[in-house]
Order: structure tokens, then C-alpha cells, then sequence
């Protein structure tokens, strides 16, 4: 087995149903498995074929062409050339050749494609005969006549289990290979009816077609029924059953001869169940969810009625993983699709799309706010917070809705209803859901267009920094400036950072704007004059794409240069919730920053998850308090605990404290007195255009 044996548990449990007569290859052919009972009809014993080419038991003359299908195979198993059932000759150690007929079944364990190949000696090399042959046969007057001996020979040797049973549907006769089939004495079979040993869900098969028969059908009947073994364990069998009529052509008794397909079909099931559900949840992957939703489709077209397609985004989930470990990621996953199966109704269909995605297919709606009360039902149940070990995770999510009816467009085309509404909720409507509306599209539309006009907006200098004033908060003075990207479009006009920016994240721009913004905001800060022999500093926001972008240091370092302003004027901004996205390359990256002599400051401080482990090993040198602690929505008590406790812990931490959104002289006061030293607000003052950055710079604010 060689090889096999030291790997996962997917492989182990993967094992443990495979029956023993298959071969297990990977996708170049490389053969990893060979089961035992393959030894002698390959004459290669204790796994000498494990490494080689799978060629290795194709005889030469077909090797090329094997090869070639094998090929076209592992690339699209669906087109499945290479067939199932299919006999092929097999090239023995000994260089004898076998017909054998191979099944193959392409599965994936361990993120890597692989192939099972069942190979059996083909029909005609069996001893006693394919059960079908053997069953005609039997059936035949002639072999009635047969000598009683060299029939109950050929009854008694036969590999397949086989009994006779009398028109009462009592077996009369039961040869070896079924004793052992069901785990008991011949004794204990011969003379009872055969419904005692079947499984209690298939009592009615054999009832069926003996009915069949009586009413003069000839042909042998093959079906799967399932037989419950004296140990308890259910064995599945394919049975082939004959009546045997006398000379008149009335029946007189049945054969039945059967085949145990219990590993197999387990390991079919296995293997679908791999194939259509996520490891991870258990739940339906998106292959599975697909199939249900055509079903549904069609359903609808033929008899009408409501569904609704439901697509649940975990809210900052990133967060998580990077904060407590994938291994608590991962719990919380599962846990959450627990939670949600709790409010899954029977008719409906849950998904996992992986990471952060789960689908939730909903049927036979009495009427489409039904399809609300569902993604209520389903945010609802995230309400009471996770705890694994005793930390406790705040999970939501955001819904975006696709309704669909007889006439609704086709299932693709509803998955994308549903993303675009999901982009809408989280928008505008995070922990909550938003249903699909035509005119959504429309903004979709709009967004690429903004994309491709924002290129166009780099290139034709529509696109400035503004720059809002940071004050000291002891003495009211300025000491710098956050530079602010505005962009003017010469027909929508201004258009916020906060809407294009997170456009730009997602394509490659993102990293031009940065660089847009080091250099602009380095050759402006160069003229800005000191006072009381400093000069301010430059605070320049990068986002995450751009942060972990290589080029990111090398942009820093030519544009200080080509500037001449002196690295410690600048301060480089990076969002929170950027900095955990990958805290080991922001370490990296902030590391570099700080030996040029440039400062790093973690922004929007609060609104991720950053843990104080984190703050610790992250070290920036300024801790950027969101703007949500400092003016809240609703002031509490618990709320200036909160903001106290961020304060001095940025404080004893080394850092400088500063806080973002100070509106208030009484939020000035109050921070100050916390212990915040630097603050910037519509208090001071906004974002201001270059030329008025210099009024700026000697003044001080009275408090
Ligand atoms: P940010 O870096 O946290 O910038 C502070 C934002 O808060 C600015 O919004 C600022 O105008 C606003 N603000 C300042 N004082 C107050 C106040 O007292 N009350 C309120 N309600 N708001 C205040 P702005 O300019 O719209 O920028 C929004 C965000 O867009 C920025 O948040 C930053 O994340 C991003 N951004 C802006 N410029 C750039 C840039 O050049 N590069 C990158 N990557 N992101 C940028
Ligand atoms: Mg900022
Ligand atoms: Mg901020």
C-alpha cells in the first residue's frame, strides 16, 4: 500500500471503504493504491506497482492509445472516453494477458484530482459463468434435465450467492456464498420466507416482480434490494431473478443469484457525497446547489409558484481568520452552517460556496415577502454570539435576495441577481438584506463605467490631494496633515474617496492611485515652510492592495528622493483592518518603512479585529482612533469606558494616540484629558486645497 498509508485523514477514512479489488491513480497516471485482491490477477505483489505508470499493465501496442484516453480523461472525466465497464486487456507481470473490466470513478482528496479504477477479471475468464448466462441457462428445460449432481455442484461452487425460492417467495435453497452474504446457517434460511432476512424499506420489491413473472414476463429481472446480516450491518446486492417454468410454461420456483455491491455502492455514495458536499459544513456545495436550482426552475416553468435565491455574506469574516486562526475560522463555519440548517426548511436548499458564501435556495413561497422572512429567519440566528474556548465572536452577515417565477431569467442569471443585491446590501445595508431590483444593474453598470473613468481621471489630472490639518491637542497647534484624495469629474462632480476608492481596490489601479498620492503629496509638502523650526509632516494613506504590493517601498523611497523631504516627515496610514489581512507581510513591510525612517499608523483603529497580541507585534507608531468611538452615534457610559480604555492602552503601548473625527471642543477636552495627543475634526477644520494648506500651518486653534 506503500505510500498511502502516511497520508491524511481523508485518505484514511477514503481507505477504509475502498473495496480491494481497485487501483487508485493520480492524475499523470502515477499508481498510489493497488488493493489486495489485485495481486494475483496482476501477478506484482506488496505494492511493487506503487510509483509506476499505470501503463505498466497496458500491453505495449495499446500503450500510446491508452495513454492518450487517460489524458482526455483526468482533464474532463465527464467526457468520459474511457467509459465505465469497459474491458481492457491487462499486460500481467508474467507478460500474459487478462480481459478485465475496469470502472472508473474520478474523485479529489486532499485538493488533488485522482482516479479509481475497479478492475475485475472479465466475465468470460470466471470459472462458473456470468450470473445472467447462468441464470438463461438455468432456466432452460435443458438444464432442468441436467444430472441433479453436476447441478449442485455448479450451485454449491459458485462464487455468487445464490438461492431458489418457491412461489410463496420461500427460499428452498441457499448456497454457501449466500450463507455467508447474510451471516447465517443454512439451517437458519432453508425454509423461511426470504422478507425475514430483507431490509424492512424493501419488503415490497420481491413481491413486485414475482407478479411480473406470473403474468408471463420471460425476461430475467435485475434489481437492488437490500438484505439486513445477522450482525446488523445492511448489505446491498444486485439481484438477477429467474423463473423457471416447466414444460407447460408455468413457474415452478425462482433462481436468484446476486452479486454484494455494499463497498461499492458505499463508496459511490462516498464519493458523491465528496463530490456535491463541502467537506468543511457538510452542507451542499455549489455543484449540488446548482442541479437543485435548475430542478426548481423547471418546476417552476411547468407549475408556477415562488422561489427565491438568498446569498449570505459573512460580514468581515477575514477578520476572523486572521485575528483567531483558520482553525477557529473554520469552527465558526461550521458552526454557523449548523445554526442556519436549524432554520432550513425541508423543501429548501442550503449551500456553502466556500469561504465566506453560503446559498440558501427557498421553494413554494406563498409570496415573495416570504423570501424576507427567510433571510430574517436566517440573520436572526447569528444574533447571539459564537464562543469557542471561551472567546466570544460576533458574527453577521449581509443578504442579497434574487426573486424568481415561472417567467424569471435562467438560473446563472439569478445567481448574479442575487450577487449584485448582495453588493447593494453591503453597501448600504450591512447585517441586513436587500432584494434584487432591475434598476440595481443599472449601478453595477455604473461602477464599471466609474472604474474605466477613474483610469481616464489619473491620466487627465482630474484627480488632487486635499489635505485636513492634525492639531496638537495640548496646545491647539498644527503639527501636520492627512492628504485626502478628492476627484472632480467634469460632469458628476466630486465623487468621494469613499466611493471610489474601495472601485479602485478592486482592480489594479489601486496601486497607481497610491503612487498618485506619495508623489503628489511629497512634492507639495516639500514647500510647506516649518514653524517654530519643524516642519509638518505628511500623512498619506495606502490601502491594503497597495500596502502588500511589492513595488510598495521602492514607490516610498524613490518618491522621498525625487522629493527631497526627509523620511521622518512622512507618515504612511493603513487601515486596521488592511494591516490583519496578512499580519506577517504587514510586519515585513512596516519593518522596512521604519528603517527608512518613515512612520507607520494603523487607521480606523477600533473597527477591526485586531487583537492587543497583534497591536503588540504590529508596533506602529501612531494608533489612529476611529472616528465611531470618538463622536458615536449614541453617547453611553459604556462607551467613554471603551474609548478610555483604547486611549491608555495606545498610550502605555508607546504610541502616539491620536483621535480622527473630533467635531466637538467637548470631545477635544475629553480626549485630551485621556491622554490622546494628537486629533483631527470638522472641529479643526476639513480637508482643505493645497494653496490653502500654507494659512494653515503657524496656526493654532483656541480651545
Ligand atoms: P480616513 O483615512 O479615515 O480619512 C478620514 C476621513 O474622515 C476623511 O474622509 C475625512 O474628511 C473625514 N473626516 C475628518 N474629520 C471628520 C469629522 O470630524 N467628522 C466626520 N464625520 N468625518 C471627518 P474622506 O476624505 O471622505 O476619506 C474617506 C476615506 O477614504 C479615508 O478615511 C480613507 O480611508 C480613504 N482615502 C481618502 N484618500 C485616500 C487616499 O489617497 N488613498 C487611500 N488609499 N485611501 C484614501
Ligand atoms: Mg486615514
Ligand atoms: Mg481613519
Amino acid at each position: 500500500m506503500g505510500q498511502l498509508e502516511q497520508r491524511t485523514d481523508a485518505w484514511r477514512r477514503l481507505l477504509a471503504v475502498l473495496p480491494d479489488e481497485v487501483i487508485v491513480v493520480d492524475a499523470q497516471g502515477v499508481i498510489h493504491h493497488v488493493g489486495a485482491s489485485l495481486d494475483a490477477l496482476t501477478g506484482y505483489r506488496d505494492g511493487e506497482l506503487i510509483g509506476r505508470s499505470i501503463e505498466t499493465l497496458i500491453p505495449p501496442e495499446v500503450r500510446q492509445a491508452h495513454h492518450g484516453s487517460r489524458t482526455q480523461y483526468a482533464s474532463d472525466p465527464r467526457a468520459r472516453t474511457m467509459g465505465t465497464n469497459a474491458h481492457y486487456r491487462l499486460l500481467r507481470k508474467d507478460h500474459a494477458e487478462v480481459l478485465v473490466s475496469v470502472a472508473l470513478s474520478p474523485f479529489s482528496v486532499d485538493d488533488r484530482a485522482w482516479v479509481v479504477a475497479a478492475v475485475r477479471a472479465a466475465a468470460s475468464t470466471q470459472s462458473l459463468g456470468h450470473r445472467a448466462d447462468m441464470a438463461e441457462r438455468l432456466t432452460s428445460a435443458a438444464l432442468l434435465a441436467e444430472s441433479e449432481e453436476r447441478f449442485r455442484l455448479a450451485f454449491e461452487a459458485n462464487t455468487s450467492p445464490m438461492i431458489f425460492v418457491d412461489l410463496e417467495d420461500c427460499i428452498t435453497a441457499a448456497n454457501d456464498a449466500f450463507c455467508r452474504l447474510i451471516g447465517r446457517d443454512r439451517s437458519e434460511i432453508v425454509g423461511f420466507d426470504s422478507s425475514s432476512f430483507t431490509h424492512p424499506d424493501d419488503q415490497e420489491i420481491s413481491g413486485a416482480v414475482r407478479e411480473r413473472f406470473l403474468l408471463g414476463d420471460e425476461a430475467p429481472a435485475t434489481y437492488v434490494k437490500r438484505y439486513v446480516h445477522r450482525d446488523g450491518h445492511v448489505v446491498i446486492v444486485e439481484v438477477s431473478k429467474s423463473p423457471a417454468r416447466d414444460a407447460a410454461g408455468r413457474v415452478r420456483y425462482f433462481v436468484v443469484s446476486e452479486r454484494d455491491v455494499t463497498e461499492e455502492r458505499l463508496l459511490v455514495a462516498r464519493l458523491t457525497q465528496q463530490a456535491l458536499h463541502d467537506p468543511l459544513t457538510g452542507l451542499a456545495n455549489r455543484t449540488l446547489f446548482e442541479d437543485r436550482l435548475n430542478q426548481a426552475k423547471a418546476r417552476l416553468s411547468r407549475l408556477g409558484g415562488l422561489s427565491a435565491v438568498l446569498l449570505l455574506d459573512l460580514d468581515d469574516f477575514k477578520g476572523v481568520n486572521d485575528t483567531f486562526g483558520h482553525f477557529i475560522g473554520d469552527q465558526l463555519l461550521a458552526g454557523i452552517a449548523r445554526r442556519f440548517e436549524l432554520v432550513t426548511r425541508s423543501t429548501d436548499t442550503l449551500s456553502h460556496l466556500g469561504a465566506d458564501e453560503f446559498l440558501y435556495l427557498a421553494e413554494d413561497l406563498a409570496s415573495f415577502d416570504e423570501a424576507a422572512t427567510v433571510a430574517r429567519r436566517l440573520l436572526d440566528v447569528l444574533a447571539e454570539p459564537f464562543v469557542f474556548d471561551g472567546m466570544r465572536i460576533d458574527q453577521r452577515a449581509t443578504v442579497g435576495i434574487a426573486l424568481c417565477d415561472r417567467d424569471s431569467v435562467d438560473t446563472a442569471d439569478l445567481l448574479q441577481e442575487a450577487d449584485v443585491a448582495r453588493y447593494e446590501a453591503k453597501r448600504t445595508r450591512r447585517g441586513s438584506y436587500v432584494v434584487f431590483h432591475p434598476a440595481m444593474r443599472q449601478s453595477a453598470v455604473h461602477r464599471f463605467s466609474l472604474v474605466q473613468e477613474l483610469h481616464v481621471a489619473l491620466a487627465n489630472k482630474q484627480l488632487s490631494m486635499h489635505y485636513q490639518p492634525i492639531v496638537e491637542l495640548a496646545s491647539g497647534r498644527v503639527v501636520a496633515f492627512e492628504s485626502l484624495m478628492r476627484w472632480r469629474h467634469p460632469e458628476r462632480g466630486a465623487i468621494s474617496p469613499e466611493v471610489f476608492i474601495p472601485l479602485a481596490e478592486r482592480s489594479s489601479l489601486i496601486v497607481d492611485l497610491g503612487a498618485f498620492a506619495l508623489r503628489t503629496a511629497l512634492n507639495e509638502a516639500r514647500r510647506w515652510p516649518a514653524s517654530r523650526g519643524v516642519a509638518p509632516y505628511v500623512s498619506v494613506n495606502i490601502s491594503a492592495e497597495g500596502f502588500h504590493d511589492d513595488g510598495l517601498v521602492g514607490v516610498i523611497e524613490d518618491s522621498l528622493s525625487e522629493s527631497g523631504v526627509a523620511p521622518e516627515r512622512l507618515v504612511i496610514e493603513i487601515t486596521e483592518s488592511a494591516a490583519l489581512r496578512d499580519v506577517t507581510e504587514t510586519l515585513v513591510t512596516t519593518k522596512r518603512l521604519q528603517e527608512l525612517g518613515v512612520r507607520v499608523a494603523l487607521d480606523d483603529f477600533g473597527t477591526g479585529y485586531s487583537s492587543l497580541s497583534q497591536l503588540t507585534l504590529l508596533r506602529p507608531d501612531i494608533l489612529k482612533i476611529d472616528r465611531s468611538f470618538v463622536s458615536p452615534p449614541h453617547a453611553s457610559e459604556d462607551h467613554d469606558a471603551l474609548l478610555e480604555a483604547v486611549v491608555t492602552l495606545g498610550a502605555k503601548m508607546g504610541m502616539t494616540v491620536l483621535a480622527e473625527g473630533i467635531e466637538t471642543a467637548e470631545q477635544w477636552t475629553n480626549l485630551h484629558a485621556l491622554g490622546c495627543t494628537l486629533g483631527q475634526g470638522f472641529h479643526f477644520s476639513p480637508a482643505v486645497a493645497r494653496d490653502q494648506v500654507g494659512g494653515l500651518i503657524a496656526h493654532a486653534y483656541l480651545r
